[in-house]
């Protein structure tokens, strides 16, 4: 004797109003958002969920014919978690699946049932419906999951956790079929849970949706749109506080580049920033900060490196900039740099003071002729 009895047509009520919910959920999630990527189909995977249970309940009392519930509730339920797969999968960051492979395996499944009259027999309609949601279900969290390295967000792994155990519920269901266990008490209190699951499942939808807002606006506030690197601010994030000994920063300037936008105009200079950015960036090393901190200025830090790889690093950049081939319209865009670098040889200065000085070094390059890399004293700065 259970401590709460669970009625069933209650349980299954609530159930299915919270498949209407959820798929009502799903649909404002798409419209709210940017790339709103599986969600359709999700909604129609709750929609067909609710569709089919109505329709399962239409049969077992008498409202339907045999033939059509039986059939009709098993095929629904197999559209439905295809889709609901398909949809979770796109939602993670995968491409889409097209309508056509959707429907195929339901459809096979559906024929077999046609011609065999297998979906006829309560045990074995009930066994292929809860074998394919406890495989789609679980094929859902696997998707989550593998997706994760990409993409770590804390509501991908409350997704995740919601698909298995929805997977779960039904795995264990179908074994209870399969033994012949299955009582109606039983089954109330697993479409209890299942309630939790898919209202679970909606609530984890809209917080990735959300997550995934708040990283692309971060993202946007912290990438200088024109190359794609970091700007001033992603590299202040970045940047020590104070410099550690044994590192550099440069200051990077292109020349003359008024005059490029003048002479060629101002997107062949866009041209040039972003070409300037990508050669400075597959010279670099993983750990190095390259950023646009103004229009044509540039900064670079060296992690780690001794004074002498830093002057070669600087003047093998410069020299790969000079030996940039930019074409506009049958003409060659000259493109130099200069370039002052600052080695840091004392701990426990500032940042910025280092930068300044990279800075003056940079101006000195800029008077002695351009296309040129300065070294800056090592003492330490004012
Ligand atoms: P110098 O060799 O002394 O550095 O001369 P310069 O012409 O490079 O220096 P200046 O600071 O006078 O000119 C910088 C120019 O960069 C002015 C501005 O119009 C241009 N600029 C700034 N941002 C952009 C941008 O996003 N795109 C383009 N095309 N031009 C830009
Ligand atoms: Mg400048
Ligand atoms: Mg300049």
């Amino acid at each position: 004797m259970s401590l709460l009895p669970l009625d069933l047509p209650t349980v299954i009520l609530v159930y299915n109003t919270s498949l209407v919910a959820g798929a009502s959920s799903m649909l404002h999630i798409r419209r709210q958002s940017c790339r709103p990527r599986g969600l359709g189909y999700l909604a129609a995977a709750y929609l067909l969920l609710a569709i089919g249970s109505a329709v399962a309940w239409g049969g077992e009392h008498a409202v339907l014919s045999m033939w059509l519930w039986t059939h009709g509730s098993l095929l629904l339920g197999l559209i439905a978690y295809t889709l609901f797969w398909a949809g979770v999968r796109q939602f993670s960051g995968r491409r889409q699946v097209p309508w056509r492979t959707v429907l195929l395996l339901p459809a096979s499944v559906v024929l077999l049932g046609v011609v065999t009259g297998f979906p006829l027999q309560n045990l074995w309609r009930a066994g292929a419906f809860h074998a394919a949601a406890t495989l789609a279900l679980g094929a859902c969290a696997f998707e989550m999951l593998r997706d994760y390295r990409q993409e770590r967000l804390s509501s991908r792994t409350l997704l995740a956790a919601l698909l298995a155990l929805s997977a779960g519920i039904y795995a264990l269901r179908l074994a209870y079929i399969v033994a012949g266990t299955a009582g109606p008490t039983g089954f109330a209190w697993s479409f209890y849970v299942l309630v939790f699951c898919y209202f679970g499942i909606a609530f984890a939808v809209a917080t990735m949706s959300n997550e995934r807002a708040e990283v692309r606006l971060e993202l946007a506030a912290l990438t200088d749109p024109l190359t794609g690197i970091g700007n001033r601010r992603w590299l202040e994030q970045r940047l020590p506080v104070e410099l550690p000994v044994q590192s550099a920063i440069a200051q990077l300037d292109l020349d003359r580049f008024k005059h490029i936008n003048d002479r060629f105009g101002h997107a062949a200079g866009d041209h040039v920033l972003v070409a300037f950015a990508h050669c400075l960036q597959e010279q670099l090393r993983g750990s190095d900060l390259l950023a646009r901190t103004g229009g044509e200025e540039f900064v670079l830090y060296l992690p780690v490196v001794t004074q002498a790889d830093a002057l070669a690093i600087c003047q093998r950049l410069r020299e790969k900039v000079a030996a940039l081939r930019i074409d506009h319209e049958g003409e060659l865009v000259p493109v130099t740099v200069s370039i002052g670098i600052v080695w840091v040889d004392s701990a426990g200065t500032k940042s910025e003071t280092w930068l300044k000085k990279a800075d003056a070094a940079m101006y000195e390059a800029k008077l002695a002729g351009r296309n040129r890399v300065v070294v800056a004293s090592q003492t330490k700065p004012l």
